[in-house]
């Protein structure tokens, strides 16, 4: 779809600074971890204490940081002045898309969610007016709508993400749309738009299992199949936004079609839509829910099909992880209900391709929640917010 070009009013995002994102880091460390002294934070973050000195004056100027009163201890030199994050000083809302629906979450700055809902959607039929809707309804039910910070939307599909404009999104059908920018104009807030697994990475690295890990693989099982790559705490981002597409990664070159116009990709195999459509002997009208009880119960057609499926992907991720020499996976999604049946493939597969002076992988599966992508996007607003310098105080206005 297309829509208006944005007015001369919204600028591109441009490059955050080093300051910047050292801010977005004391902001994810506290979140994570509660009261810190300046130089625990510095030790935490490999930050310059000076860095952190300033970095924490701003904070603290801008109401989202307090200094609470100095630990006294006797004889131990000088005392510990620990700051913690003041939590609700600030709120972003993130939404997650989908054909049918959009979950709506409203986040604190500690990472906390304060408040989640899901909204019928289509995606075909005035966006931007639903969208619209679905803010103003979110920060009417918040305590204190005038602290919206910024909102995160994430979609599949392939986002300039320095633009918010969706490139392509074979699930909504969009192309070209510069969602970004026209809803910002709708809402007077910053509005940052990505792709889904970027946007769950990026989320992992600021507040989640990711925190103390620089470099790490995102493994992305859903109705898509894609793979976040974090090197140094950066997410990395390729040309025009595509950088997660793991599941256009051709496994076989007579697999079946993918809609990509390839064959065998791993979509075809391990997309949620099409595991549950090639079950053995399920007449392809299964349900996630009955696939799992299947698993559990034990049907061994099940387990050899969920199998196969666990040690394709396995396969897959080991030559990712050879390429770049990241042993840390952490896999997510939806389909990782599934995971005890895929589990023995999944590290069969890594065994048998994994170079051996790799291992032993560290590999952590989360539990999926329905939030979980709207969360991710919202994590990634804050920090974009904050590492982007958007002007914080622009709280102070009312929403439009
Ligand atoms: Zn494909």
């Amino acid at each position: 779809m297309g829509g208006n070009i944005s007015s001369t009013r919204v600028r591109p995002h441009t490059t955050p600074t080093r300051d910047a994102v050292s801010r977005a880091e004391i902001l994810g460390v506290l979140g994570q971890l509660g009261q810190l002294s300046r130089s625990e934070i510095a030790k935490r973050l490999g930050l310059g204490p000076a860095t952190v000195t300033a970095q924490v004056r701003r904070l603290m100027t801008d109401g989202y940081v307090r200094e609470l009163p100095s630990d006294a201890r006797i004889g131990a030199g000088r005392p510990r002045v620990p700051v913690e994050l003041i939590a609700d000083s600030a709120v972003v809302i993130g939404m997650s898309v989908t054909p049918t629906s959009v979950m709506v979450v409203s986040m604190h700055i500690d990472g906390s969610v304060v408040d989640s809902r899901s909204t019928p959607f289509d995606p075909a039929t005035d966006p931007l007016g639903q969208f619209k809707t679905m803010v103003l309804e979110q920060q009417a039910a918040l305590d204190h709508p005038e602290r919206v910070v910024a909102i995160g939307i994430s979609v599949s599909g392939a986002v300039d993400q320095a633009l918010s404009t969706v490139r392509i999104s074979a699930t909504l059908n969009w192309r070209d749309f510069n969602l970004g920018a026209q809803l910002q104009e709708l809402i007077n807030r910053p509005v940052f738009v990505s792709n889904d697994l970027f946007a769950l990475s990026t989320r992992e690295v600021s507040f989640g299992l990711g925190r103390n890990k620089d470099d790490f693989l995102l493994l992305g099982l859903g109705y898509g199949v894609g793979l976040g790559i974090v090197n140094r705490r950066k997410v990395f981002c390729g040309a025009g936004g595509a950088s997660t597409e793991f599941g256009h990664m051709s496994t076989d070159p007579n697999g079946p079609l993918c809609v990509c116009g390839n064959r065998g990709c791993l979509q075809v195999y391990a997309g949620l839509n099409e595991v549950l459509r090639a079950v053995p002997d399920a007449g392809g009208h299964l349900k996630l829910a009955e696939l799992r009880q299947a698993a559990d119960g034990g049907d061994p057609a099940v387990l050899a099909f969920l199998g196969d499926i666990g040690h394709r992907l396995g396969r897959s991720v080991g030559g990712v992880v050879n390429l770049l020499g990241i042993g840390t996976v952490i896999v997510s999604g939806q389909t990782t209900s599934l995971w005890p049946a895929l589990n023995d493939g999944f590290r069969r597969g890594l065994d048998e391709t994994v170079l051996k002076f790799l291992l032993p992988l560290d590999i952590t599966v989360k539990a999926w929640t329905e939030s979980e992508d709207a969360v991710g996007a919202a994590g990634l607003a804050l920090h974009n917010a904050i590492s982007l310098n958007v002007p914080l105080h622009a709280r102070a206005t009312a929403l439009a």
